[in-house]
């Protein structure tokens, strides 16, 4: 019989975008677990926050034109949360070689070329920087014309682990000017799920959201104390849920940019005696 500690409870989340709105109960361990062992669901609710923007967008006469085979957004800088880094550095190590030598040598490569330019340490450690300046980093690292190391013939190379962000993208503008960054055209997404997670444990009063630039994966993990991660403690199941569906609503601070009413409300049950989240 399962302990009814690590039994998953369902929390119930309700979510509003530009008038669709996602009801469903989020099946989580009632007892202690982490971010990273959460990353499914959380996966599943950034699909559906995600799907409700392009509803919005396809009801103004637009379509989404990625397509698969077109990786020039795989080519801009990828901020992930460290408990995707974590994931995803777990990934690589389960891949056989020789694909799994080649995607570790496609990460050398890009952590060698983004160091030759002279940006490896201000995006490794992006407390010291401006949000202004971070945005300016972005188009300085897109010039570059990095690849992510995931990317493989023009595609993603590992889709269904791809990370909140790369989820989050999606663009409705013809393919060719992703290549430039020339007037893209972005499906709005009012809130954030990748924000929200890399934020989840956060200290307050942090001006810059905690990322782990993708294709410097190795080189953030070279840093990192080999001691369990303190920046996701194992914790009871809907406390993480409940933490994430705040996080996410706090995202928002960018207001919709195409017209339309946009609003997120959350009620994520919290076992008896754990605070909510700060
Ligand atoms: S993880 Fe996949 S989708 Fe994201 S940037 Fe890399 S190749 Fe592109």
């Amino acid at each position: 019989m399962m302990d009814p500690v690590s039994a998953p409870t369902p929390v119930p989340i309700e979510l509003t975008i530009f008038g669709g709105t996602l009801r469903a109960r989020v099946p989580v361990p009632a007892g202690p677990t982490t971010a990273g062992d959460l990353l499914t669901p959380l996966r599943a609710i950034t699909d559906a926050v995600v799907a409700l923007s392009v509803k919005s967008v396809e009801r103004e006469g637009r379509s989404v034109s990625c397509r698969a085979g077109c990786g020039a957004c795989c080519r801009q800088l990828v901020p992930i949360s460290r408990v995707e880094a974590r994931r995803l550095l777990g990934v690589i190590e389960a891949m056989p070689d020789p694909r799994g030598a080649a995607v570790r040598e496609r990460f050398r490569r890009a952590a060698e070329a983004i160091r030759a330019a002279g940006l490896s340490d201000t995006l490794l450690h992006p407390r010291r920087e401006k949000i202004e300046s971070l945005r300016e980093l972005g188009v300085d690292y897109f010039r570059l014309g990095v690849p992510c190391p995931f990317l493989e013939d023009e595609s993603c190379g590992i889709y269904e682990e791809r990370p909140l962000i790369c989820r989050e993208y999606l663009v409705t503008s013809p393919a060719e000017r992703c290549a430039t960054l020339d007037d893209v055209k972005g499906v709005p997404v009012p809130f954030k799920p990748s924000i929200a997670l890399s934020r989840l444990g956060e200290e307050p009063g942090r001006e810059v959201v905690a990322f782990v630039p993708l294709a410097q994966l190795f080189e953030w993990a070279a840093e990192q104390p080999e001691t369990p991660p303190a920046d996701d403690p194992p914790r009871p199941g809907p406390e993480i849920l409940g933490e994430f569906m705040e996080r996410l609503s706090q995202s928002g601070a960018t207001p919709p940019v195409i017209g339309a009413e946009a609003a997120v409300g959350w009620a994520a049950t919290r076992r008896r005696g754990h605070a909510p989240p700060g």
